[in-house]
């Protein structure tokens, strides 16, 4: 099979309806209609064989993770995602990899209603960049710049797992179900576009947790010319870091990145509002502290001692 054959077998039959898609795959750009009174957000993230994923890990595993990190961007910034464009760089043809990949890139998009509109199919070391493209309501896209002073700090969920699993998935004594959470949390996170109302009436800055808690709030605080002061013991540190390493739980739900759960700022006057809503929705947001003048991250103990938090998280250059 050659290039065209594989573009029009794997991935153009396959990709999703949308009315709004004037013309996708096929010509030599692809063709959207944006809504009146929409404005469209543009997100790009690449996967690299050795550095996001192993050669160990199954098509439909990194398939799945690239939609999702992608998604993910478009749930930080409050913007429903639409449309997607796939670039993927595979050092050979393989059938059954392709069939497993592109079912599973698919499938992933069709969870969220995402059409894959367009891409390059190329050989060389096998990475993959996709770029997802959203629309949020104009002016109401949520930035990074927009937390206040006094702000709540929010957290979308327990943090920790997907690190725990790239330091603990080959160690012995854990469970198959508890392997089984873990590997998810890596290979299948999930995007929290559930939240994308809420954040839409109430936050005032995003991000989504990447790479680490310290380092995304840090972004967070950068953008808005603020600080933060975390209240330590207020983290959501997933249950099976407590269990399987107490000692380095906190650093890993802290530092830790991958989680892809949301971070975001509130008014603290609708802390009330949000909390009648989330609990609704079935949902469980935690505050983690509070936005404060001062630059940098500070952390506060249980009996109120103030610490240092180190910034940490991954940089691909350092
Ligand atoms: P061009 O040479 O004009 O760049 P290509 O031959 O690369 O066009 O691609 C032909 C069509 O297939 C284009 O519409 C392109 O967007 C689409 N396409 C190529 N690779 C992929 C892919 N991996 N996933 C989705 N669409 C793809
Ligand atoms: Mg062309």
């Amino acid at each position: 099979m050659n290039e065209f054959g594989i573009i029009d077998h794997f991935f153009k039959k396959s990709s999703l309806n949308r009315e709004d898609v004037i013309f996708g795959i096929g010509d030599d750009a692809a063709c959207v209609q944006v809504p009146q009174g929409q404005q469209l957000l543009i997100s790009t993230d690449t996967l690299v064989s050795g550095v996001h994923f192993l050669d160990s890990h199954s098509a439909s595993d990194i398939a799945w993770r690239a939609v999702m990190v992608n998604i993910s961007d478009m749930a930080a910034m409050a913007a429903t995602p639409c449309w997607t464009t796939l670039a993927l760089t595979t050092p050979e043809f393989d059938q059954s990899w392709f069939a497993h990949f592109s079912q599973s890139l698919q499938a992933a998009l069709g969870q969220f209603g995402v059409a894959l509109i367009g891409g390059d199919t190329t050989r060389g070391p096998l990475a993959l960049t996709l770029t997802v493209f959203g629309t949020a309501p104009d002016g109401k896209a949520i930035r990074r710049s927009g937390a206040k002073v006094g702000d709540i700090i929010w957290v979308s969920g327990l943090l920790g797992a997907a690190a725990l699993a790239v330091t603990f998935l080959n160690k012995e004594g854990l469970e198959p179900a508890e392997r089984a959470i873990l590997m998810d949390a890596l290979m299948r996170p999930k995007p929290r576009t559930d939240l994308t109302p809420l954040l839409r009436q109430y936050a005032h800055a995003a991000i989504d947790i990447s790479d680490g808690l310290t380092a995304d709030l840090n972004h967070i605080c950068e953008a808005s010319g603020v600080g933060a002061c975390l209240q330590l013991n207020a983290i959501p540190i997933h249950p099976l870091l407590k269990k399987y390493c107490s000692d380095r739980g906190f650093d890993l739900a802290v530092g830790g990145g991958d989680d892809y759960e949301l971070c975001f700022t509130c008014s603290p006057d609708n802390t009330h509002a949000m909390l009648t809503e989330l609990n609704a929705m079935g949902l469980t947001c935690y505050p983690v502290g509070t936005i404060e003048e001062k630059p940098g991250l500070r952390g506060i103990d249980e009996q109120g001692k103030i610490h240092e938090v180190r910034v940490c998280g991954y940089s691909h250059f350092q």
